[in-house]
Formats: structure tokens, sequence, C-alpha cells
């Protein structure tokens, strides 16, 4: 088996991403190492190598070589030309402000697409257009390796998926299912946040020809009262810091599988 760890390079490795590490390492099958890189706008360099000298210095070991999903422009266009080819992808020139209004009840968990470009017929190559997939309504059932059977029904959850916003950039469900897809990713392990994006990442990987969908693993988050007692500080979580203030490896590593217990969530 094959699994991954995929931090966004947006900030330094925390607590979180420890606790994910811990997950990750822990089920003991090969890992690649992939940097989600996909949104240029919100990604930095120093980020990146800020966190792999923390993995480093861990001691977390992985397979080479990494992959950045900045570097693999090629990858997923040949995706889209997949779902292409079946008459899925259309372009969308739908602002954020138009869609927040479009917004169908105010309780709405996430912000539901609600079809307006689909039949419009934008060219793709115009400007300013996002590329959506339509979602066929349906549901994805998974066995959660660790919270049991999952169903979900993307369309009803977010509607047509942007797969390329309107500056270009691929977003994130779309270059998760084609690289967990493309690079054999059989085991997939990651926080609970994430839980409500799979039943659509198993659709897309289906839609570009994955037949036997990959194992999903959603596990507890690092709670916020455990991240304050390990660093006295609401912010201060990263592993730098607590590096530079003389914990060890093996001090962070077991006071983050101490710590998974009750208290308030933290953001990853
Ligand atoms: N890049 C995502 C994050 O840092 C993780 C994506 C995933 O594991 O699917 O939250
Ligand atoms: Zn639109």
């Amino acid at each position: 088996m094959l699994t991954r760890f995929a931090p966004a390079p947006t900030g330094w490795l925390h607590l979180g991403h420890v606790l994910n590490a811990e997950y990750v390492w822990g089920a003991g099958v090969g890992v690649l190492l992939r940097i989600e890189d996909h949104d240029r706008e919100r990604c930095r360099p120093e980020y990146d190598a800020g966190i792999l000298a923390d993995l480093d210095w861990l001691g977390y070991r992985y397979q080479l070589p990494v992959v950045r999903q900045s570097e693999r422009d090629a990858v997923y266009l040949d995706a889209a030309a997949t779902l292409r080819a079946q008459g899925l992808v259309y372009a969308c020139d739908c602002t954020r402000a138009r869609l927040a209004e479009a917004r169908q009840t105010s309780e709405a968990i996430e912000l539901r697409y609600d079809g307006h470009c689909r039949d419009r017929g934008l060219p793709l190559t115009g400007a300013a257009v996002g590329w959506r997939v339509r979602m066929d309504a349906g549901v994805e059932h998974f066995v959660d390796g660790l919270l049991g059977p999952q169903t979900q029904d993307p369309s009803a959850q977010c509607g047509d998926l942007l797969i390329r916003d309107r500056l270009g950039n691929w977003t994130y469900q779309f270059v998760a299912a084609v690289d967990d897809f493309r690079q054999g990713i059989d085991l997939v392990i990651r926080g609970v946040d994430l839980l409500a994006s799979t039943g659509r990442q198993i659709r897309l990987a289906r839609l570009l020809g994955r037949a036997v969908a990959p194992e999903f693993r959603h596990h507890p988050l690092v709670m916020k009262s455990a991240g304050q007692k390990l660093s006295k500080s609401d912010r201060d979580t990263g592993i730098r810091d607590l590096r530079a203030r003389g914990w060890t490896p093996e001090q962070v590593r077991t006071a983050v599988r101490s710590a998974e217990s009750t208290g308030d969530r933290e953001n990853r």
C-alpha cells in the first residue's frame, strides 16, 4: 500500500500537521511527500523549505522524489481533457459575490454552486473564466477506516465542482483526486475536517477512469487546549518555534500523540 503526506506551503508546519504525520507514518506503508502548492497566490517558497526542514528534523522519512503540484500543469491539463472528452467541463465566470448572493439558505454548511453557467456555452479559453465539472445527482458510499460507513451526494453538497479558478489555479479537490489516482495512492489519511471532500474526490477519480477508490481514514484534529498546553500561546504552535525553545523531536511527537483528547478545535 502507498499513502501520502500532503501539506500546503501556505504556512509553517504546526501541531496539526504532526498529528496527521503520526497517523500517516503510523500506518506502516510507503509514504510519498506531495507539496500541495497548486494555489500560486497563497503559497510561499520559504514555507515549502521550512516544511521539509521540520519534517526532516522530526524524523519522518518519505519516498523520493518530492512531488510539487506547481510542476504538474501538464498532468492536470491531461486529466481535464479526459473530463472534457466526456462533455463534463464548462466555463463559469461567476464571481464570489454572485455565488454568495445565490446562496440558497444562510445555514448552508458550504456554498453550493447553483449551475448558473452550465448551459451558457462560455468558451473555456476565455479570460477570467473558471472551469467546472458537472456533478450529476447520486450518492457515493465509502467505508472510512476510522469512522465507518459514509454516504455523500456531491451534487447536493457542492454542485458542479470548480476544478480551475478564474486566475488559472487548479483547485484542491481536483488536484488531490488526480494525484491520488495518478500516483497510485491507495490509502488516504487526513483530518476529519476534510471528510466532506471525500465523496466528490471519489466521484472525480471515477470520472477520470479510476476503477477502485483508495481507502480513506479521517482522524480527529489537534485540540486547541492541547496546543495551548504545548506552547502556552494561542497561535504559537509552529514546530520551528517549539524547536527554537529547545523541544526535542521525540517530545513534540509524544506530546501530539498524548494531546489527542478533548477540547476545542484548532484550525489545521
Ligand atoms: N493539503 C491539504 C491540507 O494541508 C491536505 C489534503 C489531503 O490530505 O487531501 O489540508
Ligand atoms: Zn457560473
